[in-house]
């Protein structure tokens, strides 16, 4: 066989196949094509998901009448003049082949008038071959038709999938431009029936709720920076939204990533964003995020693929390091309390925090201080181990918060950097005392008081065997007992926290526990028994010292964010949350 140059025609084709693969890479190029124009609405009309017809209209600028054969050509563009061009690409469209592409493989009818002039002209192709030219009264913009896409490629016509296959994949698109050009009017007409519309509002909520319904925006978590991270003028801008762990689906087509504009596909991007939410996420489950990054447009190469979807990060900071950061820091500050947890488990390393120390000096002691009646007061927080400097939740524990108030005398408000706690302080309560009295127990070092004139205690005859039975763990948990008289104990000391208690209460209590079950071992259990019996209540009043106490030692417990029972001890709200329930964003 000798060489031949191919055939214009047989050049086209092939040259088309890289930009036109199926219907929605038609609605794709011209959608951009309209954007580019600066059209304000945008119409989608589909028939038969793509494979009869695709029509497209907009109120953009128009293709001047003398431009319109040659915007058919290939390589013919009005967006890009020198080589230089082409390291700013500020256009969606640049390399001049999308309308000779489709035009290769389709019948198309193009009505486009010019803002400057004043009729329009009708331009029919058939396999790129101009069929006719009229001049036609039409509004500003260009619409243009593509009928029986691939009707001259039959191998391609075969690789088209069923009509909702395609149609789904025209829908992507149109809902992902409509989400990055909020300020655009958006209508997709599938068959004749409206199926997506947006208002151009200008508002992405407003898109997000069209897609997503009120239920799923409103959960949304705002992804901002006003400030510049590096340099003045900043290098890189991150914004978009994100949504919360409790939002996820079986595949990763909720994340959408724009790059100055433009629609990227990015798997390096999409991963970064998947590890942010890592541990907050069931396995096999993705996130919905929808992410702005805008950069200075000679740091990114779009000229990659002739899709346009594959970008090139040039220079030396590639923004995945900030997208990770950043959607971790908004998960982070917006969490509410169990997902924080999660967050903070997954990422403090076991062996570092202030738990095995905690309130080692404090244990000498023998009698509880004044002011213990809650043993809220008690132990002070251990010089040694207090946090030195602050600490913000991203570093696994709880920032230093200062106490506000007191509501339905069942939880402490406090104001931690940025945002607000509302702390149950039962729940809180519990969490401490289970800490103190768990290392208690392990360094074998009870602290407790010791009843002065002691206390006898009568229990029901199957529950005074149990305590017989058990009453070296008794001991080792701070309740000295000895027998006095039937199913009778007389109780001479009570551990530390449980000075004020009724010590009969705690040990009926504690022998119920020990009939129950347990996954725990028995000592975790009695323990976790004992904690949430000696915590202080919901409906008790509760001083400032107090509360300031409670929240100091919550500070400095390893896992401040449940109680032992894995309830939350606290909600917090941003600053950022609370803008956005008052409508200030
Ligand atoms: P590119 O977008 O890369 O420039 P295209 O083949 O998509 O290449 O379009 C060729 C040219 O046709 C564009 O540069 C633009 O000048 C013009 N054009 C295409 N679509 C439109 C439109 N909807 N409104 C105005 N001009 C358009
Ligand atoms: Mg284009």
């Amino acid at each position: 066989m000798t060489i031949q140059l191919l055939s214009d025609q047989l050049a086209s084709q092939i040259a088309a196949g890289e930009v036109v693969e199926r219907p929605s890479s038609v609605v794709k190029e011209l959608v951009e094509n309209a954007l580019d124009a600066g059209a304000t609405i945008i119409n989608i009309d589909v028939r038969d998901g793509g494979r009869t017809s695709i029509q497209i209209s907009d109120n953009g600028c128009g293709i001047p009448a003398a431009d319109l054969e040659i915007a058919f050509l290939r390589h013919a563009t009005s967006k890009l003049q020198t080589v230089d061009d082409l390291n700013a690409i500020y256009t969606l469209g640049f390399r001049g082949e999308a309308l000779a592409a489709i035009a290769a493989v389709s019948k198309i009818t193009v009505v486009s008038r010019a803002t400057a002039e004043s009729a329009g002209i009708r331009l029919q192709l058939d396999g790129g071959i101009r069929q006719s030219r009229d001049t036609v009264g039409a509004p500003q913009g260009t619409v243009i038709s593509v009928e029986n896409i691939f009707y001259n490629v039959p191998a391609r016509l075969k690789f088209l999938k069923s009509d909702a296959t395609e149609r789904k994949l025209i829908d992507e698109f149109v809902v992902r431009y409509a989400l990055a050009y909020p300020q655009v009017r958006f209508r997709l007409i599938h068959n004749g029936r409206i199926t997506f519309q947006t208002s151009g509002s200008g508002h992405i909520l407003d898109v997000l709720i069209t897609i997503y319904g009120p239920e799923i925006a409103r959960q949304l978590l705002t992804i901002g920076q006003d400030e510049p991270i590096a340099d003045d003028p900043p290098a890189i801008t991150i914004t978009g939204f994100i949504g919360p762990p409790s939002v996820h689906w079986a595949n990763r087509s909720h994340i959408v990533l724009f790059v100055n504009g433009r629609l990227v596909k990015d798997n390096q991007l999409t991963y970064a964003i998947i590890q942010a939410y890592h541990t907050l996420l069931p396995s096999g489950r993705y996130p919905l995020a929808l992410l702005f990054i805008e950069m200075p447009a000679d740091q990114v190469d779009v000229n990659v693929h002739p899709t346009k979807t594959e970008v090139r990060f040039r220079g030396d900071k590639p923004p995945f390091g900030l997208v990770q950061r950043m959607v971790r820091q908004t998960l982070v500050a917006d969490a509410p309390t169990r997902q924080m947890s999660a967050w903070a488990m997954g990422n403090q390393p076991e062996a570092t925090g202030w738990g095995g120390e905690m309130g080692q000096p404090v244990f000498a002691r023998s009698e509880p201080p004044e002011q213990s009646s809650l043993g809220l007061a008690w132990p002070e927080p251990p010089a040694a181990t207090a946090p030195e400097t602050e600490t913000d939740a991203s570093s696994g524990g709880l920032p230093i918060m200062r106490v506000v108030g007191q509501v339905g005398a069942a939880y402490i408000i406090t104001e931690g950097p940025e945002g607000l706690f509302l702390i149950d302080q039962q729940a809180a309560h519990e969490r401490i005392l289970y800490d103190l009295y768990m290392s208690a127990w392990q360094r074998q070092q009870m602290p407790t008081h010791t009843l002065a004139s002691g206390t006898a205690v009568s229990l029901a005859p199957h529950q005074a065997e149990l305590v017989q039975h058990h009453s070296a763990t008794f001991a080792k948990l701070g309740f000295q007992l000895e027998p006095f008289g039937p199913h009778t104990f007389m109780v001479r000391s009570v551990p530390i926290w449980a000075a004020e208690h009724d010590p009969a209460q705690l040990i009926v209590q504690t022998a119920h526990a020990l009939e129950r079950p347990s996954a725990d071992d028995l000592p975790r259990h009695l323990i976790r028994t004992l904690s949430s019996q000696m915590a202080i209540r919901q409906g008790q009043a509760l001083t400032h010292t107090q509360m300031t106490s409670l929240i100091q030692q919550l500070e400095q417990c390893r896992d401040p964010f449940t109680n032992p029972q894995g309830s939350p001890t606290f909600i917090y709200l941003s600053v950022a949350q609370l803008a956005r329930e008052f409508g200030r964003l």
